[in-house]
Protein backbone atom coordinates (compact mmCIF):
# COMPACT_ATOMS: atom_id res chain seq x y z
CA UNK A 1 0.00 0.00 0.00
CA UNK A 2 1.27 3.38 -1.29
CA UNK A 3 1.58 5.74 1.89
CA UNK A 4 -1.20 8.81 1.52
CA UNK A 5 -2.33 12.00 3.03
CA UNK A 6 -5.76 11.83 5.32
CA UNK A 7 -6.94 15.48 5.01
CA UNK A 8 -9.94 16.16 7.90
CA UNK A 9 -12.59 18.61 6.38
CA UNK A 10 -14.99 20.26 9.02
CA UNK A 11 -17.36 21.80 6.36
CA UNK A 12 -19.15 20.66 2.59
CA UNK A 13 -17.13 23.71 1.09
CA UNK A 14 -14.00 22.32 2.57
CA UNK A 15 -14.38 18.88 1.39
CA UNK A 16 -15.50 20.25 -2.25
CA UNK A 17 -12.41 22.96 -2.52
CA UNK A 18 -10.23 19.87 -0.94
CA UNK A 19 -10.75 17.47 -4.07
CA UNK A 20 -11.30 19.74 -6.36
CA UNK A 21 -7.80 19.87 -6.79
CA UNK A 22 -8.24 16.40 -8.14
CA UNK A 23 -7.15 15.31 -11.85
CA UNK A 24 -10.48 13.75 -12.31
CA UNK A 25 -13.19 12.34 -10.54
CA UNK A 26 -13.18 8.92 -11.96
CA UNK A 27 -10.39 6.12 -12.10
CA UNK A 28 -7.08 6.66 -11.04
CA UNK A 29 -8.23 10.48 -9.37
CA UNK A 30 -5.38 11.68 -7.06
CA UNK A 31 -7.46 12.52 -4.49
CA UNK A 32 -10.44 10.54 -3.20
CA UNK A 33 -13.11 11.12 -0.45
CA UNK A 34 -13.48 8.72 1.97
CA UNK A 35 -16.68 7.93 3.90
CA UNK A 36 -17.34 4.65 5.37
CA UNK A 37 -13.94 3.01 3.79
CA UNK A 38 -15.37 -0.54 3.38
CA UNK A 39 -14.95 -0.32 -0.61
CA UNK A 40 -12.32 2.05 -0.77
CA UNK A 41 -10.03 0.18 1.85
CA UNK A 42 -11.76 -2.95 0.59
CA UNK A 43 -8.97 -2.49 -2.63
CA UNK A 44 -6.53 -2.33 -0.16
CA UNK A 45 -5.51 0.85 -2.11
CA UNK A 46 -3.64 -0.80 -4.67
CA UNK A 47 -5.83 -0.85 -7.37
CA UNK A 48 -6.74 3.25 -6.66
CA UNK A 49 -3.69 5.20 -5.39
CA UNK A 50 -4.90 8.43 -4.11
CA UNK A 51 -2.31 10.31 -2.93
CA UNK A 52 -4.54 11.93 -0.60
CA UNK A 53 -7.98 11.05 1.33
CA UNK A 54 -10.43 13.28 1.73
CA UNK A 55 -12.18 12.19 4.76
CA UNK A 56 -16.09 13.41 5.19
CA UNK A 57 -17.38 10.82 7.35
CA UNK A 58 -17.65 14.16 10.05
CA UNK A 59 -19.75 16.06 7.85
CA UNK A 60 -23.72 16.67 8.99
CA UNK A 61 -25.23 14.33 6.48
CA UNK A 62 -25.98 11.35 7.88
CA UNK A 63 -29.78 12.44 7.88
CA UNK A 64 -32.89 10.15 6.83
CA UNK A 65 -36.15 12.34 6.87
CA UNK A 66 -39.59 12.64 5.68
CA UNK A 67 -40.17 15.62 2.79
CA UNK A 68 -43.20 17.68 2.93
CA UNK A 69 -43.96 16.21 -0.41
CA UNK A 70 -44.52 13.00 1.11
CA UNK A 71 -40.87 12.04 -0.20
CA UNK A 72 -37.69 11.24 1.44
CA UNK A 73 -34.15 12.41 1.43
CA UNK A 74 -31.24 10.08 2.31
CA UNK A 75 -28.12 11.79 3.76
CA UNK A 76 -25.06 10.96 1.69
CA UNK A 77 -23.70 9.67 4.82
CA UNK A 78 -26.30 7.70 6.16
CA UNK A 79 -25.37 3.83 7.12
CA UNK A 80 -27.27 1.31 5.06
CA UNK A 81 -28.29 -0.40 7.84
CA UNK A 82 -30.08 2.95 9.20
CA UNK A 83 -31.54 3.34 6.00
CA UNK A 84 -32.42 -0.51 5.59
CA UNK A 85 -34.13 -0.05 9.07
CA UNK A 86 -35.82 2.66 9.14
CA UNK A 87 -39.50 2.81 9.45
CA UNK A 88 -40.61 5.79 6.82
CA UNK A 89 -38.20 3.50 4.12
CA UNK A 90 -39.51 0.29 4.95
CA UNK A 91 -43.33 1.42 4.35
CA UNK A 92 -42.81 3.75 1.64
CA UNK A 93 -39.81 2.11 -0.49
CA UNK A 94 -39.95 -1.42 0.84
CA UNK A 95 -37.69 -2.31 -2.73
CA UNK A 96 -35.14 -0.41 -1.30
CA UNK A 97 -35.24 -1.72 2.15
CA UNK A 98 -35.01 -5.48 0.83
CA UNK A 99 -32.21 -4.13 -1.54
CA UNK A 100 -29.94 -2.77 1.55
CA UNK A 101 -30.34 -5.82 3.07
CA UNK A 102 -29.77 -8.19 0.83
CA UNK A 103 -26.30 -6.63 0.21
CA UNK A 104 -22.86 -7.02 1.93
CA UNK A 105 -23.07 -8.07 6.09
CA UNK A 106 -24.13 -6.99 9.07
CA UNK A 107 -21.14 -5.87 10.01
CA UNK A 108 -20.40 -3.58 6.58
CA UNK A 109 -24.10 -2.04 6.44
CA UNK A 110 -22.54 -0.49 9.35
CA UNK A 111 -20.11 0.73 8.07
CA UNK A 112 -21.07 1.65 3.96
CA UNK A 113 -23.06 4.93 3.05
CA UNK A 114 -25.51 5.70 0.94
CA UNK A 115 -22.98 7.88 -1.04
CA UNK A 116 -20.02 5.41 -1.17
CA UNK A 117 -22.73 2.93 -2.27
CA UNK A 118 -23.62 5.06 -5.16
CA UNK A 119 -20.09 4.69 -6.26
CA UNK A 120 -18.85 1.21 -5.20
CA UNK A 121 -16.48 -0.16 -7.65
CA UNK A 122 -16.91 -3.02 -9.72
CA UNK A 123 -15.98 -6.93 -8.41
CA UNK A 124 -14.45 -7.58 -11.46
CA UNK A 125 -11.20 -10.22 -10.88
CA UNK A 126 -9.24 -8.39 -13.48
CA UNK A 127 -10.09 -5.16 -12.61
CA UNK A 128 -8.93 -6.08 -9.11
CA UNK A 129 -5.63 -7.81 -10.14
CA UNK A 130 -3.32 -4.81 -10.88
CA UNK A 131 -1.04 -7.70 -12.89
CA UNK A 132 -4.14 -7.95 -15.46
CA UNK A 133 -5.11 -5.97 -18.23
CA UNK A 134 -7.70 -4.36 -17.79
CA UNK A 135 -9.28 -0.77 -19.30
CA UNK A 136 -10.81 0.68 -16.79
CA UNK A 137 -7.95 0.27 -14.06
CA UNK A 138 -5.46 1.10 -16.88
CA UNK A 139 -7.00 2.45 -20.10
CA UNK A 140 -6.01 1.19 -23.19
CA UNK A 141 -4.31 -1.92 -21.96
CA UNK A 142 -6.98 -4.40 -22.99
CA UNK A 143 -10.14 -6.20 -21.43
CA UNK A 144 -8.51 -10.08 -19.87
CA UNK A 145 -12.30 -10.72 -18.65
CA UNK A 146 -13.09 -10.90 -22.44
CA UNK A 147 -11.43 -14.19 -23.26
CA UNK A 148 -11.07 -14.82 -19.39
CA UNK A 149 -13.38 -15.94 -16.48
CA UNK A 150 -16.95 -13.86 -17.04
CA UNK A 151 -19.23 -15.84 -15.28
CA UNK A 152 -20.45 -13.00 -13.36
CA UNK A 153 -19.76 -10.26 -15.30
CA UNK A 154 -22.17 -8.11 -17.67
CA UNK A 155 -24.70 -8.87 -20.31
CA UNK A 156 -26.21 -6.14 -20.50
CA UNK A 157 -24.79 -2.28 -21.52
CA UNK A 158 -21.15 -3.94 -22.47
CA UNK A 159 -18.74 -2.99 -24.98
CA UNK A 160 -15.44 -4.44 -26.78
CA UNK A 161 -13.66 -2.65 -24.03
CA UNK A 162 -15.02 -3.67 -20.75
CA UNK A 163 -17.96 -6.10 -19.69
CA UNK A 164 -17.50 -5.38 -15.90
CA UNK A 165 -20.80 -5.43 -14.01
CA UNK A 166 -21.68 -2.85 -11.65
CA UNK A 167 -22.07 -4.35 -8.28
CA UNK A 168 -24.53 -2.73 -6.16
CA UNK A 169 -27.77 -4.16 -5.07
CA UNK A 170 -28.88 -0.48 -3.33
CA UNK A 171 -28.76 1.31 -6.80
CA UNK A 172 -31.26 -0.77 -8.93
CA UNK A 173 -34.20 -0.21 -5.95
CA UNK A 174 -32.92 3.51 -6.22
CA UNK A 175 -33.19 3.10 -10.38
CA UNK A 176 -36.23 1.81 -10.02
CA UNK A 177 -37.30 4.67 -7.68
CA UNK A 178 -36.23 6.78 -10.04
CA UNK A 179 -34.19 8.64 -7.12
CA UNK A 180 -31.91 11.78 -7.39
CA UNK A 181 -28.51 12.14 -7.05
CA UNK A 182 -27.69 15.71 -5.06
CA UNK A 183 -23.92 17.16 -5.81
CA UNK A 184 -22.57 20.32 -4.28
CA UNK A 185 -19.16 20.62 -6.63
CA UNK A 186 -17.18 24.05 -7.69
CA UNK A 187 -20.21 25.44 -9.27
CA UNK A 188 -22.59 25.26 -6.41
CA UNK A 189 -25.65 22.56 -6.30
CA UNK A 190 -26.84 20.81 -8.95
CA UNK A 191 -28.82 17.52 -8.93
CA UNK A 192 -29.03 14.15 -11.24
CA UNK A 193 -31.46 11.89 -11.97
CA UNK A 194 -29.73 8.82 -11.20
CA UNK A 195 -31.00 7.55 -14.65
CA UNK A 196 -28.29 9.90 -15.87
CA UNK A 197 -25.67 9.68 -13.39
CA UNK A 198 -24.34 6.78 -14.35
CA UNK A 199 -22.14 5.56 -17.85
CA UNK A 200 -22.37 2.56 -19.89
CA UNK A 201 -18.36 1.89 -20.65
CA UNK A 202 -18.36 2.36 -24.46
CA UNK A 203 -15.08 3.12 -24.87
CA UNK A 204 -13.85 5.36 -22.00
CA UNK A 205 -14.54 2.44 -19.16
CA UNK A 206 -12.33 4.64 -16.73
CA UNK A 207 -15.60 7.12 -16.69
CA UNK A 208 -18.11 5.68 -14.24
CA UNK A 209 -20.04 9.02 -13.36
CA UNK A 210 -20.96 11.97 -14.64
CA UNK A 211 -18.87 13.57 -11.04
CA UNK A 212 -16.58 15.94 -11.96
CA UNK A 213 -13.57 17.19 -9.37
CA UNK A 214 -14.86 18.54 -6.22
CA UNK A 215 -18.51 16.89 -6.54
CA UNK A 216 -19.37 15.64 -3.42
CA UNK A 217 -23.02 13.81 -3.22
CA UNK A 218 -24.42 15.60 -0.22
CA UNK A 219 -27.90 13.53 -0.37
CA UNK A 220 -30.18 11.40 -2.55
CA UNK A 221 -33.75 12.20 -3.16
CA UNK A 222 -36.86 9.69 -3.64
CA UNK A 223 -40.14 11.02 -5.11
CA UNK A 224 -42.99 10.50 -3.10
CA UNK A 225 -43.84 6.69 -3.36
CA UNK A 226 -47.07 5.83 -5.71
CA UNK A 227 -50.11 5.81 -3.84
CA UNK A 228 -51.10 2.04 -3.35
CA UNK A 229 -47.75 0.49 -5.47
CA UNK A 230 -46.09 -2.47 -4.22
CA UNK A 231 -42.17 -2.89 -4.58
CA UNK A 232 -39.80 -5.40 -3.85
CA UNK A 233 -36.17 -6.39 -4.34
CA UNK A 234 -35.22 -10.64 -5.64
CA UNK A 235 -31.08 -11.22 -5.67
CA UNK A 236 -30.10 -14.74 -6.94
CA UNK A 237 -26.49 -15.45 -5.72
CA UNK A 238 -24.51 -18.43 -5.44
CA UNK A 239 -24.71 -18.36 -1.99
CA UNK A 240 -27.44 -17.03 0.21
CA UNK A 241 -25.42 -13.94 2.25
CA UNK A 242 -22.39 -12.22 1.83
CA UNK A 243 -22.53 -12.18 -1.85
CA UNK A 244 -22.94 -10.18 -5.10
CA UNK A 245 -26.20 -11.10 -7.46
CA UNK A 246 -25.43 -13.17 -10.35
CA UNK A 247 -29.13 -11.30 -10.98
CA UNK A 248 -31.30 -8.93 -9.12
CA UNK A 249 -34.52 -7.62 -10.00
CA UNK A 250 -36.50 -4.22 -8.41
CA UNK A 251 -39.76 -3.31 -9.52
CA UNK A 252 -42.73 -1.22 -7.83
CA UNK A 253 -46.01 -2.21 -9.93
CA UNK A 254 -49.38 -1.18 -8.87
CA UNK A 255 -52.63 -2.74 -10.44
CA UNK A 256 -55.69 -0.34 -11.25
CA UNK A 257 -59.48 -1.27 -10.85
CA UNK A 258 -60.17 -4.31 -12.96
CA UNK A 259 -56.63 -5.57 -12.07
CA UNK A 260 -54.68 -3.93 -14.99
CA UNK A 261 -51.54 -2.70 -14.36
CA UNK A 262 -51.12 1.24 -14.08
CA UNK A 263 -48.15 2.26 -13.06
CA UNK A 264 -44.29 -0.41 -12.64
CA UNK A 265 -40.76 0.55 -12.70
CA UNK A 266 -38.37 -1.91 -13.46
CA UNK A 267 -34.65 -2.59 -12.43
CA UNK A 268 -32.30 -5.52 -12.58
CA UNK A 269 -29.01 -5.96 -10.99
CA UNK A 270 -25.90 -8.56 -11.69
CA UNK A 271 -26.17 -8.36 -15.05
CA UNK A 272 -25.47 -4.61 -16.33
CA UNK A 273 -22.11 -2.54 -16.47
CA UNK A 274 -24.81 -0.11 -14.37
CA UNK A 275 -27.79 -0.52 -12.76
CA UNK A 276 -29.86 -1.24 -15.23
CA UNK A 277 -33.49 0.07 -15.55
CA UNK A 278 -35.76 -1.72 -18.03
CA UNK A 279 -37.79 0.73 -20.29
CA UNK A 280 -38.86 -2.17 -22.44
CA UNK A 281 -40.37 -4.76 -19.52
CA UNK A 282 -42.14 -1.22 -18.48
CA UNK A 283 -44.00 -1.05 -22.05
CA UNK A 284 -44.71 -4.40 -22.03
CA UNK A 285 -46.56 -4.07 -18.69
CA UNK A 286 -48.45 -1.24 -18.52
CA UNK A 287 -52.19 -1.77 -19.50
CA UNK A 288 -52.03 -5.29 -19.17
CA UNK A 289 -53.10 -7.81 -16.21
CA UNK A 290 -50.38 -9.56 -14.99
CA UNK A 291 -51.02 -12.81 -16.41
CA UNK A 292 -48.60 -15.68 -16.62
CA UNK A 293 -47.90 -14.88 -20.74
CA UNK A 294 -47.48 -10.73 -20.11
CA UNK A 295 -44.59 -11.32 -17.32
CA UNK A 296 -42.77 -13.35 -19.22
CA UNK A 297 -43.45 -10.83 -22.30
CA UNK A 298 -41.56 -8.44 -20.28
CA UNK A 299 -38.84 -10.57 -18.98
CA UNK A 300 -37.89 -11.38 -22.40
CA UNK A 301 -38.53 -6.98 -23.67
CA UNK A 302 -35.75 -6.95 -20.89
CA UNK A 303 -32.91 -9.07 -22.01
CA UNK A 304 -34.11 -8.17 -25.65
CA UNK A 305 -30.48 -6.53 -26.50
CA UNK A 306 -28.47 -8.93 -23.71
CA UNK A 307 -24.99 -10.11 -25.31
CA UNK A 308 -23.48 -12.69 -23.05
CA UNK A 309 -19.93 -13.72 -22.75
CA UNK A 310 -18.13 -17.24 -22.99
CA UNK A 311 -19.31 -18.26 -19.57
CA UNK A 312 -22.53 -16.18 -18.65
CA UNK A 313 -25.11 -17.47 -21.03
CA UNK A 314 -26.82 -18.88 -17.96
CA UNK A 315 -27.36 -15.48 -17.07
CA UNK A 316 -30.07 -14.22 -19.75
CA UNK A 317 -32.43 -17.35 -18.31
CA UNK A 318 -31.96 -15.97 -14.79
CA UNK A 319 -32.42 -12.97 -15.25
CA UNK A 320 -35.36 -13.49 -17.11
CA UNK A 321 -36.47 -15.78 -14.14
CA UNK A 322 -35.65 -13.37 -11.24
CA UNK A 323 -37.62 -10.79 -12.89
CA UNK A 324 -40.88 -12.89 -13.29
CA UNK A 325 -40.55 -13.99 -9.74
CA UNK A 326 -40.03 -10.33 -8.58
CA UNK A 327 -43.16 -9.30 -10.57
CA UNK A 328 -45.11 -12.08 -9.29
CA UNK A 329 -44.68 -11.33 -6.01
CA UNK A 330 -46.34 -7.61 -6.10
CA UNK A 331 -49.07 -9.04 -8.40
CA UNK A 332 -52.38 -9.11 -7.11
CA UNK A 333 -54.68 -11.93 -8.18
C1 LIG B 1 -16.94 -8.23 1.61
C2 LIG B 1 -17.89 -7.23 0.98
C3 LIG B 1 -19.11 -7.68 0.50
C4 LIG B 1 -19.99 -6.77 -0.09
N1 LIG B 1 -21.19 -7.21 -0.59
C5 LIG B 1 -22.03 -6.32 -1.18
C6 LIG B 1 -23.27 -6.75 -1.75
O1 LIG B 1 -23.64 -7.93 -1.70
N2 LIG B 1 -24.07 -5.81 -2.33
C7 LIG B 1 -23.70 -4.50 -2.39
O2 LIG B 1 -24.46 -3.70 -2.94
N3 LIG B 1 -22.53 -4.08 -1.88
C8 LIG B 1 -21.70 -4.95 -1.29
N4 LIG B 1 -20.51 -4.52 -0.79
C9 LIG B 1 -20.09 -3.15 -1.06
C10 LIG B 1 -20.52 -2.15 -0.01
O3 LIG B 1 -21.91 -1.91 -0.15
C11 LIG B 1 -19.71 -0.88 -0.30
O4 LIG B 1 -18.35 -1.17 0.05
C12 LIG B 1 -20.20 0.31 0.46
O5 LIG B 1 -21.52 0.63 0.13
C13 LIG B 1 -19.32 1.52 0.18
O6 LIG B 1 -19.67 2.55 1.07
P1 LIG B 1 -18.54 3.31 1.90
O7 LIG B 1 -19.19 4.44 2.61
O8 LIG B 1 -17.77 2.36 2.76
O9 LIG B 1 -17.62 3.85 0.70
P2 LIG B 1 -16.10 4.29 0.69
O10 LIG B 1 -15.22 3.09 0.62
O11 LIG B 1 -15.80 5.28 1.75
O12 LIG B 1 -16.07 5.06 -0.71
C14 LIG B 1 -16.36 4.38 -1.93
C15 LIG B 1 -16.18 5.38 -3.07
O13 LIG B 1 -17.17 6.39 -2.99
C16 LIG B 1 -16.58 7.69 -2.92
N5 LIG B 1 -17.46 8.47 -2.03
C17 LIG B 1 -17.91 8.08 -0.83
N6 LIG B 1 -18.79 8.99 -0.37
C18 LIG B 1 -18.87 9.98 -1.29
C19 LIG B 1 -19.62 11.20 -1.40
N7 LIG B 1 -20.46 11.58 -0.44
N8 LIG B 1 -19.46 11.95 -2.50
C20 LIG B 1 -18.62 11.58 -3.49
N9 LIG B 1 -17.88 10.44 -3.43
C21 LIG B 1 -18.02 9.65 -2.37
C22 LIG B 1 -15.17 7.46 -2.40
O14 LIG B 1 -14.30 8.48 -2.84
C23 LIG B 1 -14.84 6.11 -3.03
O15 LIG B 1 -14.39 6.30 -4.34
C24 LIG B 1 -19.63 -5.40 -0.18
C25 LIG B 1 -18.41 -4.96 0.36
C26 LIG B 1 -17.54 -5.85 0.93
C27 LIG B 1 -16.24 -5.34 1.48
Amino acid sequence: MDVFELITVQSVPQAVKAQARATTAQQGANIRFIAGGTNLADMKLNVERPAQLVDISQLPLAQIEETADGGMKLGALARNADVATHAAVQAKYPVLSQALLAGASPQIRNMATVGGNLLQKTRCMYYRDTAADCNKRNPGSGCAAIAGDNRMLAILGASEHCIATNPSDQNVALMALEARVHIEGVKGAKDIPIGEFYLVPGSTPQRETVLEPGDLITYVSLPPPAAAARGAYLKLRDRASYEFALASAAVVMRQGTGGSIDFVRVALGGVGTKPWRSPEAERALLGKPPSAANLQAAAEAALRQAHPQSENAFKVELAKRCLVHALRQVSQA
